[in-house]
């Protein structure tokens, strides 16, 4: 039989643990920074050269720092459903605890893109990113970042994701930033939901839904424990 659809949104709670502060932890800034600095193409326009910084100590950081146990049960879910990881984080801790099919939604850290020609995308081999680093037609690069009032490129084939999902599954995220938080209305009503969150969000109540306040990685535990004890009747 095929296996069911499971789709996880990630946000930045999974990444916490592993020691990576998430962006509404404190007091609006993100690591110190106003967002409409570092993450909006006014920004970018304005201060390049901060922006540039911003993104290299992101980098420097990810690299220290590793998965933690709920990115590896999202890896480990593959062994019993077609999982779709759907994620807001910028950073590559999916990839890197095992997980294979990763959508990310609002780009990636290790990536770089062209000002000129935004089909122009590279990998990063280090952290840094610097004023003069050029794409191939000679323009200036940019984080491969979406920034706030930027489109998401990816939100189509997540909404499609989310309409064929058997099983739906919200973690870390503050369900803040649209259209990301929209993902959940387009799960059809007869398929399991799931949200995992230290402070839960506020979502319709829906059928098939279970709320789990707590860290990501007993959250997921609970979550991982609750499918394999279902299993059989999914
Ligand atoms: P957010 O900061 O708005 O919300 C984080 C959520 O995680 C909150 O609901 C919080 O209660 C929860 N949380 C905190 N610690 C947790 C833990 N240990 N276990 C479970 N939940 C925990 O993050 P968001 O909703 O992802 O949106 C922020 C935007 O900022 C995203 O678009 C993302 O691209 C960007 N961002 C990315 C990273 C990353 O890549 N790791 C980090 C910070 C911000």
């Amino acid at each position: 039989m095929a296996k069911k659809k499971l789709v996880i949104l990630s946000g930045a709670g999974i990444s916490a643990e592993s020691g990576i502060p998430t962006f509404r932890a404190s007091d609006g800034l993100w690591e110190g920074h106003d967002v409409m600095e570092v993450a909006t193409p006014q920004g970018w326009k304005n201060n390049p050269e901060l922006v540039l910084e911003f993104y290299n100590q992101r980098r420097k950081r990810a690299l220290e720092v590793v998965p933690n146990r709920a990115h590896e049960i999202c890896a480990e879910l593959e062994e019993y459903f077609d999982v779709q990881i759907i994620t807001q984080n910028v950073d590559n801790l999916h990839e890197r605890g095992g997980s294979t099919n990763i959508l990310h939604l609002h780009g990636e850290l290790f990536k770089s893109r062209s000002t000129a020609d935004p089909n122009l995308v590279y990998e990063m081999d280090g952290w840094e990113l610097n004023m003069g680093d050029l794409c191939e037609k000679g323009s200036q690069l940019r984080p491969h970042i979406v920034w706030f009032n930027e489109a998401v490129p990816l939100i189509v084939p997540a909404m499609e994701l989310s309409e064929k999902a058997d099983i739906f599954i919200v973690v870390g995220t503050s369900l803040q930033v649209y259209p990301a938080a929209d993902l959940i209305n387009y799960v059809p009503e007869t398929s399991l939901k799931f949200v995992v969150d230290l402070n839960l969000p506020a979502v319709p109540d829906r059928k098939n839904l279970f709320m789990i306040q707590g860290k990501a990685t007993t959250g997921m535990q609970k979550v991982l424990e609750t499918l394999l004890e279902r299993k059989a009747h999914l």
